[in-house]
């Protein structure tokens, strides 16, 4: 009953077919545990092989360490570094990593917007690895939250590199690749939806492990969403839960799809006894300053719980069973 292990394994499922165009490796950090499904339909129809870095070590993380060019970034950016010298490391000689400033538009917020980290990384990606002149280093703008001119301005860029594309191919392969990101969505929810039903039959707590998409990422949680599932608890990720819910008022402005889920899920939580949210924050995080300040106070206002776990590239476990066993002994003496 553990949400985390399910997406991990769900993004696994996506193989690659060999292709005539030639092989892209796409570095697995940050929105791309997120937007695989994306990019892997939309460039598998065009008939190159997709690749990716695999989910994060510390041997892959210090792979990249000597090119991270500030101290204060937050890990999850961090490790990106790693996964770019991975594939170079590996011979890949095309390396897709774009720029995104906006994300899918949910519905949940104000605006829906990547954070400036993830949405510009490839550019500091461009900037400090030395390596990356080896290889041919896609970084391109794309704006997939509009759908209708998405294949228009795809096949503008990718002609820049791939000059026999057609706009007709990138066409065909666009439709493609959102039903495919909208069936992820789907199996996501469905599962979540599963885990749910299961805990509430069995009568388990569930715990609403809330973060980011790349907190499924095995060195950033550092097994956290195992620890808790030893304690006999549910787990499900935010997104699931933010899918029950329609946009609502905040006091901060709520402009980032990622963060309009962690407000969503927090509200849902408030509807419910058997729920709990924990909310994992990666240290050097400048947005989590917003939004946990924001979700203590939606989840305080109706009498629940906020618990809080920070994680870095080294974690303690034992405080965060201690931090763990806590709200276990809280909610039970409620
Ligand atoms: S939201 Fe926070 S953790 Fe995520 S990339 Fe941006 S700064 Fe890093």
């Amino acid at each position: 009953m553990n949400m985390y292990a399910y997406k991990l394994k769900l993004i696994n499922s996506y193989k690659p077919v060999e292709g005539l165009r030639g092989k892209l490796g796409l570095p697995m950090g940050l929105n791309m545990y997120e937007m695989y499904p994306f990019w892997y339909r939309f460039f598998t129809e065009l008939k190159f092989e997709v690749v990716h870095s695999p989910f994060s070590t510390r041997k892959l993380y210090q792979l990249g360490q000597q090119t991270i060019p500030s101290d204060t970034v937050c890990f999850p950016a961090k490790l990106m570094h790693g996964h770019v010298q991975k594939l170079i490391d590996d011979g890949i000689e095309t390396i897709f990593y774009p720029c995104l400033s906006y994300n899918f538009d949910e519905n949940l917020g104000d605006n829906h917007y990547n954070c400036p980290v993830v949405a510009y990384y490839p550019e500091v990606i461009n900037n400090n690895m030395k390596d990356i002149k080896k290889v041919s280093f896609i970084k391109e703008y794309f704006g997939v939250h509009r759908p209708n001119d998405f294949p228009q301005k795809a096949y503008e860029r990718l002609a820049l590199h791939f000059p026999d594309l057609t706009l007709n191919e990138v066409r065909m392969a666009a439709k493609k690749a959102y039903a495919e990101q909208e069936a992820y969505k789907q199996k996501v929810i469905e599962k979540g939806n599963e885990i749910i039903e299961k805990a509430e039959k069995a009568g388990k707590k569930i715990f609403v492990l809330a973060g980011r998409p790349y907190h499924i990422d095995p060195e950033i949680n550092h097994g956290i969403d195992k620890l808790i599932s030893g304690f006999d608890v549910a787990i499900v990720s935010e997104d699931v839960i933010a899918a029950r819910m329609s946009r609502f008022r905040t006091h901060v402005l709520n402009q980032w799809t990622y963060h309009s889920r962690l407000y969503a899920a927090a509200k849902y939580v408030t509807t419910r006894k058997d729920m709990e949210l924990v909310q994992l924050v990666s240290f050097g995080c400048g947005v989590d300053a917003i939004t946990t300040d924001e979700v203590r106070e939606i989840l305080e206002t109706e009498n629940k719980i906020y618990t809080q776990i920070k994680i870095d590239e080294i974690t303690n476990l034992g405080a965060v069973k201690i931090r763990v066993r806590s709200l276990l002994a809280a909610i039970d003496n409620d």
